[in-house]
């Protein structure tokens, strides 16, 4: 479940609201955001990023290992990019 329909089942189940409108949750996904990008920030990713990504590469499952980081990495695209480059440095090493 993505996090938008997550915010809107929740609304739902609180305020018994049938629906959210769009620019609502849109709204409350920037404070959520911008509150998750201050929880973890960019150099706490980048200093676990190597670790994260050696346990994908071994095959285990780092999304839930590391939660914190996973969400970071997808709500921030300059850690998402050295995310890709470095599991992608890896996985070519581990071919080797
Ligand atoms: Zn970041």
């Amino acid at each position: 479940m993505n996090i938008k329909n997550f915010i809107k089942s929740a609304f739902k189940r609180i305020w018994r609201r049938q629906e959210l409108p769009d620019e609502v949750v849109q709204g409350f996904m920037r404070v959520l955001d911008k509150v998750r990008k201050e929880d973890t920030t960019c150099k706490e990713v980048f200093d676990q990023l190597d670790e994260y990504v050696e346990k994908e590469v071994r095959g285990e499952d780092a999304a839930l290992l590391m939660p914190l980081l996973r969400e970071h990495l997808d709500i921030c695209s300059d850690c998402c990019e050295e995310y890709e480059a470095l599991l992608n440095v890896l996985q070519t090493a581990a071919k080797q």
